[in-house]
């Protein structure tokens, strides 16, 4: 698939450095717009900046997903990051998705899966959340680059397509109210929504909500952050949860605890299996923290 490669020659020197320039002069322009939009609400500003956003990539080369770099086609990575991103291929654990070592490839499942079974079915991740990737999923976490979903969906629809083929709904992992107001968006719901329409399935935003907000699950390891999540999550809309299988959408996947908690919380209300979704992984719990 086209998103996937990343082949594309660099730009020839003179003319990355005129649109570099012509860059520069939009960005600061649009930094300056920005500073006079600081006294509207926070979603208005976003929403100015999205739109800005948009309507400069429309005008400019378009930009590496994760290191701003010119290449030449949208919502790709330059060769750099592309050659740095590792993306998830089998050998993988069936049930939570992650890398394994062995020369076998099917049926696989992992010590800590056997030992203490989620409460979804599936896992699947795009790609190892690590140093390399942190910057893409960051910028979409807080950087208003909302723009940026249209092209990372593309992502999870090549490394989900069997949990997408065989899901009825898409439900995304929420924030805790006081988060959203905040940040005025949920990465998560803007992932499930651009892959909803991607997929063509129906996507419920408000199916979760955080009946509670829980403290940062930094350092935490996999015991402590189940305890950190459970019963955080409460179902609603259940006419559009009960009987049908759902597939959960969120951006990183740590220990899996967010994700289990999620899946009980939808099993309770009557969903038929959980899926999980999510754009990166980290390799092994504990490894490092989103
Ligand atoms: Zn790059
Ligand atoms: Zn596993």
């Amino acid at each position: 698939m086209k998103h996937w490669t990343n082949t594309q020659l660099p730009l020839p020197a003179l003319e990355a450095t005129v649109c570099q320039r012509n860059l520069a002069f939009f960005e600061e322009q649009l930094e300056q717009a920005g500073a006079m939009l600081e006294h509207l609400p926070a979603a208005a500003r976003s929403l100015v900046r999205s739109g800005s956003r948009l309507i400069l990539d429309s005008l400019l080369p378009p930009r590496c997903l994760a290191c701003n770099a010119i290449v030449d086609s949208t919502g790709s990575l330059c060769s750099t990051c592309f050659a740095r991103f590792t993306f998830i291929t089998p050998p993988s654990c069936t049930c939570c998705g992650i890398p394994l070592e062995s020369p076998v490839i099917e049926d696989l499942v992992c010590g800590t899966c056997l030992r203490d079974r989620p409460a979804f079915e599936q896992a699947r991740a795009a790609f190892i959340y690590d140093s390399h990737s942190r910057a893409l999923v960051l910028k979409l976490k807080h950087a208003d680059r909302t723009d940026a979903a249209v092209h990372l969906a593309r992502w999870l629809h090549r490394a989900g397509a069997e949990q997408i083929a065989r899901c009825d709904v898409l439900v995304p992992v929420p924030l805790h109210r006081w988060r959203f107001f905040l940040r005025t968006y949920n990465q998560a719901a803007l992932l499930a929504n651009a892959l909803g329409r991607l997929a063509d399935k129906p996507v419920v935003p408000d199916a979760l909500q955080r009946t509670r907000s829980t403290p940062s699950q930094g350092r935490l390891d996999r015991t402590a952050r189940r305890r950190n999540v459970a019963r955080a999550f409460a179902a609603h809309r259940l006419s559009a949860i009960a009987g049908r299988r759902v597939l959960l959408i969120d951006d990183v996947l740590t220990t899996g605890a967010t994700a289990d908690a999620c899946a009980r919380a939808l099993l309770n209300a009557g969903a038929t299996a959980v899926d999980v979704l999510v754009l990166a992984r980290v390799p092994s719990p504990g490894a490092m923290s989103a």
